[in-house]
């Protein structure tokens, strides 16, 4: 059985020290998920430096400088094709990518969509925020219909992207969703991922106060936390409502866990033959 660590013995463990306090706004989630994800990987049990954190742009992208593991800092939406190669080069690492909703699905959406098909064994922790933070709040695909934002001044016109379905319907074999109000859930949910053999997402619904809260009227931390708690609706609960009353509301829980065929195992099976000349 693992040991509960305490605080203290986390911020020993894991942070960088020397480079806190970070650099993200107050009452921002991206702490929080963070958090949350050393939590999840120390549930596993495996060690350290078996993972690998690939970052993206974005806000959550100097994720990397605050916590102690293996990292690298991938190209826009590129994370899933650096976490490809160290999977493949090494199949005993975990590579964790850490995108954002504008990363994840806008210009890395096809890297994304093909790493899911492939199931390849890689964890994504995708933090939807549904803007782009960094570059002052433009609208990403995953902002919500109708919600101002920087390059939408009377709303965004077109219906957003629902991440979990859309790797889903790509062929990941574990796909979940929780918010940063769920931290529990959240760690058990990221614990889960790693351990599963497949391509796995945990989509995080996050609040950005400066830009998407300040654009959509509710630039209070506290109360963006509260609209998570009070607008999130468990899956199971989800499949026995009509389509028109979970219309707004954040589904969460597990999606999708199933054992289906994974890239890298599969790979490394055709290499014996490669040598034999068959
Ligand atoms: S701009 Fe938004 S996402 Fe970026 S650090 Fe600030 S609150 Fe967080």
């Amino acid at each position: 059985m693992l040991r509960v660590r305490s605080q203290e013995e986390m911020l020993e463990k894991y942070y960088r020290k020397h480079n806190l306090p970070t650099t993200w706004c107050p009452g921002c989630g991206i702490g929080t998920v963070i958090g949350a994800l050393v939590r999840g990987i120390e549930g596993t049990g495996i060690p350290p430096e078996s993972f690998v954190l690939v970052t993206g742009i974005g806000c959550y992208g100097p994720a990397g400088q605050y916590i102690k593991f293996n990292d690298v800092h991938a190209l826009h939406g590129r994370c899933p094709s650096y976490g490809t190669g160290l999977k493949l080069a090494n199949p005993a690492l975990y590579p964790i990518l850490l995108m954002g909703d504008g990363d994840a699905s806008a210009i890395g959406g096809n890297h994304l969509i093909h790493a899911a098909r492939r199931n390849i064994d890689l964890t994504a922790v995708i933090l939807n925020n549904h803007t782009y933070g960094m570059t002052g709040g433009q609208h990403s695909p995953t902002t919500p219909s109708g919600i101002p934002a920087a390059t939408a001044p009377y709303g965004v016109v077109e219906d957003s992207f629902d991440l979990c379905r859309l790797v889903q319907a790509a062929g990941a074999s574990f796909v979940a969703r929780t918010t940063a109000y769920h931290v529990t859930q959240m760690i058990g949910l990221i614990t889960r991922a790693i351990l599963h053999k497949g391509f796995s997402l945990v989509e995080v619904e996050s609040q950005c106060p400066t830009y998407f809260g300040r654009y959509s009227n509710n630039p209070d931390p506290v109360s963006l936390l509260k609209w998570q708690r009070d607008n999130s609706v468990p899956v199971e609960k989800a499949r026995e409502m009509k389509p028109e009353e979970i219309k707004d509301k954040i589904v969460t829980g597990i999606f999708v866990e199933e054992k289906r065929k994974e890239y890298v195992s599969e790979y490394y099976k055709i290499i014996p033959r490669l040598k034999e000349g068959k």
